[in-house]
């Protein structure tokens, strides 16, 4: 059975003292995760060792970071590569959101790089695909996202690509209030789901936790997660209050 997954996507937001305030007001509040749910906290690279100390004894709740660099080590200053996200046992990274797609120019090709080396340094990749609202009014998305899962994903071994975790994010719902319906979710993430089906089969197609990312709140999560082929979210705006991503947590199914 796959993972139902509710991550939180801090971005660039809160101060180290916010933070803490903010999980501990998480950690305080009740929320109860079966043995198949997690949760998951992409935090700044700065807190990630505060955050992570936090969660110790606590069962399925993990941290992540929001990116990494497709390079190994070296003369990259500013630069933070998987092998130092393992040191301080991180456990996901968030790769290919869209905003550092757009104003970072990450390309499929980088975001391969990306996935082998955290895949190599043991890290599970939420690998972010979704189209911008051009695509989406020509109905072209379908085409759009299949080429970023194919660009980026589909030189893995049908073993790698087991229990991956991918995040349908389309851009034109991040941030903006206006979230995909259920049954444009739904949708899309059933042919993400048929796409790896028809390349890796059905058995590693169904082992893929598929999150939907794009302005998720505590009063629209559960019918989210309620499809068939969504198992959580990733989560911007909302995952910064706490009753409201501890609301989305107890929305998993
Ligand atoms: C995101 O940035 O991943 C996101 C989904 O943001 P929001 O929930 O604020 O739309």
């Amino acid at each position: 059975m796959r993972k139902q997954i509710a991550a939180a996507n801090w971005k660039m937001n809160l101060t180290l003292q916010e933070a803490e305030i903010l999980m501990d007001a998480l950690l305080a509040t009740p929320h109860d995760l079966n043995e198949n749910q997690e949760a998951v906290f992409g935090v700044p690279f700065p807190y990630l060792v505060n955050i992570k100390s936090k969660l110790a004894g606590r069962k399925n709740v993990f941290v992540a970071a929001q990116n990494c660099s497709d390079k190994k080590s070296g003369a990259y200053t500013g630069e933070v590569s998987a092998e130092m996200l393992k040191s301080i046992a991180v456990d996901y990274v968030i790769l290919g959101h869209s905003e550092r797609r757009e104003y970072f120019n990450e390309s499929h090709a980088m975001l391969a790089g990306k996935i082998n080396i955290c895949l190599e340094n043991g890290l599970q990749p939420i690998f972010c695909c979704g189209e911008p609202l051009s695509i989406r009014e020509t109905e072209s998305q379908n085409s759009y996202v299949e080429t970023q899962l194919k660009e980026s994903l589909f030189h893995l071994s049908a073993e790698q690509l087991t229990g991956f975790v991918i995040a349908y994010e389309p851009i034109w719902a991040i941030g903006t209030g206006k979230t995909a319906s259920n049954e444009q979710a739904q949708e899309m993430h059933a042919h993400i789901r048929n796409v790896i089906s028809n390349q890796y089969g059905a058995a590693v197609a169904d082992s893929i936790s598929i999150l939907y990312g794009g302005s998720v709140k505590a009063n629209n999560a559960a019918a989210i997660f309620a499809q068939p082929d969504v198992d959580g979210g990733l989560v911007g705006g909302a995952s910064l209050v706490a009753e409201d991503f501890a609301a989305i947590i107890n929305s998993l199914k």
